[in-house]
């Protein structure tokens, strides 16, 4: 086994950098780097598990930079090897060239996510832990962290173990009579194969349940935002992103296809499709445009209707009665620095068409702050976050719907025909598909695949 290292934060200017050493000769490396500055020194082959130690960090006979070195002696580390830490300034080259030291010292350059990996393949994590390990990191969201954490917590992993348990017993009688068939009595008396069948599928049910919900958490928010030509929608996107994603121009249709962009907006990543003007058209392509918007509000869970505060008629009015409903639509009012005086009723037929009502300048920039809190509270009160615990990554996902579509495909063989040996080869696919998602069956081929989607020092 090789000892790898690598920078484990972001590279660039910081306050501090830190350089993760793990593998069998983790210490004796470190030891070749490492000068202490303590009396009588502190070598890491000698170190205590969890303690530190001030020094320099050398190349060759020349000091890259002071640094405090911490040792955690195997199993009791993240990787569950023996592993060195040290932490030096977060400059430019300072880490970089505390690496190349541990390589010339005999260490190699880390895979991504190779310590995980390694932690993973010691048992120190399940894989959905380890997985859970980057959902934290790549957390943008409140929402996002709470079921990240709950998943390294090992949330996801006992309900998995809870299954295969389940189907581990009935594989195992499914064995038993398969070498004995003559003994059904003895092996099934108090147990009922219908009723685990049944389980293991309504368990899988529960897991695999809110696919939509996963995709927010995943994703982000599917929002659109419509509107007439010119009413402002790019404006109003770019002044959300405050770059441009979206062409803003005079010329009604430009905005001819979809444009997606995600946007954080307060504590909400939203994934906004900014659609093309909504109105009747002889040109194709647009035509194509206005279809695909039509198709992106109908999967909208939230709808923004653009106003343009100088040019609201009956035509708004007719493109929204199709695509918005009034409990998923925000209706934003904008070019307000024209100082129109909207007439009362007009208000009152745009407040009867949304949840929320604002006014905002695209140009200036002005209401936007307005928005993004009526953006809060309609999230919150439409209740769009889903109600689990936590959500499946892809990989999960897909594994999980494929287990469940094969017990129930089980089940109906069951209750169709009763066929043992069936029903046991099958039980043994499902359960092996499990042992998939919980990393007990994958290889390492797949191992590398999974941990190569992880950053570098992960
Ligand atoms: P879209 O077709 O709905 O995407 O509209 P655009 O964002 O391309 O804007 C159409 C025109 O309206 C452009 O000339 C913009 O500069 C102008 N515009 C957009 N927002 C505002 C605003 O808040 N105030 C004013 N006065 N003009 C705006």
């Amino acid at each position: 086994m090789s000892t790898i290292c690598s920078v484990s934060t972001p590279h660039g200017l910081g306050g501090i950098a830190v350089i993760r050493i793990s593998g069998p000769l983790a210490f004796k490396i470190a030891d070749k780097v490492f000068k202490s500055a303590a009396n009588p020194p502190k070598t890491p082959p000698q170190m205590k598990t969890y303690t530190c130690a001030y020094g320099q960090v050398y190349s060759n006979d020349e000091i890259i930079d002071d640094c405090i070195l911490s040792v955690f002696r195997a199993p009791h580390s993240f990787t569950g090897e023996d592993v060195c830490e040290i932490s030096v300034h977060g400059g430019y080259l300072t880490a970089k060239k505390t690496v190349d030291a541990l390589i010339n010292s005999g260490a190699v350059h880390a895979r991504n996510g190779e310590f995980t990996e390694r932690a993973f393949l010691n048992g120190k994590l399940s894989l959905t832990q380890a997985e859970s390990v980057m959902d934290v990191i790549r957390a943008k969201t409140n929402t996002e962290l709470r079921m990240a954490n709950a998943k390294k917590d090992g949330l996801l992993a006992k309900r998995i173990e809870k299954i295969t348990g389940d189907l581990r017993g009935l594989c195992a009688k499914l064995g038993v009579w398969a070498d004995y068939p003559d003994d059904y009595d003895y092996y099934f008396e108090n147990f009922d194969i219908e009723e685990i069948l049944l389980s293991v599928k309504s368990d899988l049910e529960e897991l695999t349940k809110s696919p939509k919900s996963d995709e927010i958490i995943r994703n982000g928010i599917p929002t659109v935002v419509i509107g007439k030509p010119n009413v402002g929608k790019s404006s109003f996107l770019n002044c959300l992103t405050g770059r441009s994603t979206a062409i803003v121009s005079d010329i009604p249709g430009t905005t001819r296809d979809i444009i997606e962009t995600e946007i954080m907006i307060g504590e909400h990543r939203l994934r906004i499709k900014d659609t093309a003007g909504i109105h009747e058209t002889a040109d194709i392509i647009e035509t194509i445009g206005i279809a695909r918007a039509k198709e992106a509000a109908d999967t909208a869970e939230i709808k923004l209707l653009i106003f343009d505060a100088g040019n609201i008629d009956d035509c708004d009015f007719e493109i929204y009665k199709n695509l918005a409903e009034k409990s998923n639509t925000i209706a934003i009012i904008n070019k307000t620095d024209l100082n129109i005086d909207l007439p009362s009723e007009m208000l009152t037929r745009i407040n009867a068409k949304a949840a929320f009502t604002v006014k905002i300048s695209a140009k200036n920039g002005t209401g936007i702050d307005e928005f993004t809190e009526i953006l809060d509270k309609f999230i919150k009160q439409s209740k769009i976050y889903p109600d689990t615990e936590f959500v499946l990554n892809e990989r999960q996902m897909t594994i999980a719907a494929a287990a469940l579509s094969r017990i129930t495909e089980t089940v109906d063989v069951y209750k169709t025909s009763a066929a043992l040996d069936i029903i046991s080869v099958m039980c043994d696919s499902v359960l092996s598909e499990l042992l998939t998602l919980s990393g007990e069956n994958i290889t390492v081929a797949v191992a590398d695949k999974i941990f190569s989607e992880f950053c570098v020092g992960k």
